[in-house]
């Protein structure tokens, strides 16, 4: 079959990829009819991300049709209409029964080696580093998915790839984000970062009824796209956050502040985004946790961070004491796709959000490898990449 395939830092190549067989009876063969590129596939993509192995088979947000399942698995059945979730689970281990299933205790395979980095394991994830087990991953024509008559969401009747798909991944991640932060009728939401998580999280924001939500970001489409979905936007290259963040709540800072960025914050004029750039070019530092600080700066005391934004090891120069003393809660975490999405899946049916809005391009997988380019770079107005293996 082919596949995009990781072959070193920016180098992802549409070559020919094993077929997928049945290894366990519980798995189940997708055909893959629309995968996308996330912001998480731009870390492996640059580097930032250890663990990766060449040839190892991107992509975790994907959906299609089931070709065939292994003997135990009992949910789905050949021609059955998924979506995958990015998180692997096995739907019966402490965890998932308590709802955490992206810190599933059995599907990650190279659980040692994470528990080695970590302390603990983290769920598999599809596409991702073999910390977190090396499952391949779903930009591909076919993928096998492991714990598959939990790991699938079923897609409800007359809905479109586009408005479907994004229900394994960045929909709940956005919700997920907006929930942690117990949005109150006068809370003002920051969101960091108009990537696609984050305007996810925006359009969450507002339905969960906070007063204003703010969008954070310097590229002109992204904040256009956000200012849409109801936020105000701070376009970080023209004006300073701080100052804007304080004019909009009299001062008092927003109550609710959300990071959509992660480890790759771009270099802003502040001193501390320069030091990160140099502190990671020489390794000596993992991640670039400039919205971290700007966040607590600017949190109003008793406030909530919640961090979708991914991190993957060590930072420097948290001002912990600015936290601590705040009073300030942290809520964050790969998302738990499957606690949402049955709701989310309603909301769709119903109307009431269309997660499509969000897609700029949508074209063959054959084009995936200048796509990554092309999202990375934030080129030719692209927001989020849909690809279609059934395309070329
Ligand atoms: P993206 O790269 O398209 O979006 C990031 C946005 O942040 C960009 O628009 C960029 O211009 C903006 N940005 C960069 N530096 C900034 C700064 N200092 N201040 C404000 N904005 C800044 O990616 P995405 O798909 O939206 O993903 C965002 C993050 O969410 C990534 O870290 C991704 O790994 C993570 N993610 C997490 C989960 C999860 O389960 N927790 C799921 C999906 C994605
Ligand atoms: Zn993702
Ligand atoms: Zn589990």
């Amino acid at each position: 079959m082919k596949a995009l395939q990781w072959q070193g830092k920016r180098d992802i190549r549409y070559d020919t990829a094993p077929d997928p067989v049945i290894e366990h009876p519980r798995d189940a063969i997708l055909k893959v009819s629309s995968c996308a590129i996330c912001g998480s596939d731009l870390h492996l993509f640059d580097g930032f991300m250890p663990g990766m192995k060449s040839g190892d088979v991107m992509g975790h947000e994907f959906m299609g049709e089931v070709m065939e399942v292994g003997k135990e698995n009992k949910a789905l059945r050949p021609g059955d209409r998924v979506v995958i979730p990015f998180t692997i689970f096995c739907g019966e281990c402490f965890q998932c029964r308590r709802g955490h299933y992206s810190l599933c205790e059995r599907s990650n395979r190279n659980a040692e080696a994470a528990a080695k980095l970590f302390g603990h394991t983290c769920a598999g994830l599809f596409g991702y580093t073999h910390l977190t087990g090396g499952y391949p991953g779903g930009q591909a024509e076919y993928v096998r998915v492991p714990f598959a008559d939990t790991t699938h969401i079923k897609v409800p009747e007359g809905l479109s790839d586009e408005k479907a798909l994004f229900l394994g991944d960045i929909l709940p991640t956005g919700w997920q984000a907006a929930a942690q932060c117990d949005i109150l009728p006068t809370d003002t939401v920051a969101v960091w970062g108009a990537g696609p998580v984050g305007q996810m999280a925006i359009r969450s924001a507002v339905i969960m009824g906070a007063r204003q939500v703010i969008a954070i970001d310097r590229v002109p489409e992204r904040l256009a796209m956000a200012q849409e979905g109801g936020a105000i936007p701070i376009n970080f290259d023209e004006e300073s956050v701080l100052d804007r963040l304080g004019e909009l709540t009299s001062g008092h800072g927003p109550e609710k502040c959300i990071d959509a960025v992660g480890m790759e914050s771009h270099v802003t004029r502040s001193f501390d985004a320069i030091y990160d750039r140099v502190k990671q070019a020489m390794m000596l530092e993992t991640d670039r946790p400039h919205v971290l600080r700007e966040m607590i700066y600017v949190c109003r005391p008793g406030g909530i961070l919640s961090i979708p934004g991914v991190y993957g090891g060590l930072i420097d120069k948290i001002p912990f004491g600015a936290s601590m003393n705040k009073g300030l809660t942290w809520r964050m975490g790969q998302t738990d796709v499957n606690r949402w999405a049955d709701d989310l899946a309603q909301r769709i049916v119903e109307g009431q959000i269309d997660p499509s809005f969000v897609i700029t391009h949508n074209v063959g997988l054959r084009q995936g490898p200048e796509m990554y380019k092309t999202f990375r770079d934030k080129e030719d107005g692209c927001i989020k990449v849909v690809l279609k293996p059934g395309q070329g």
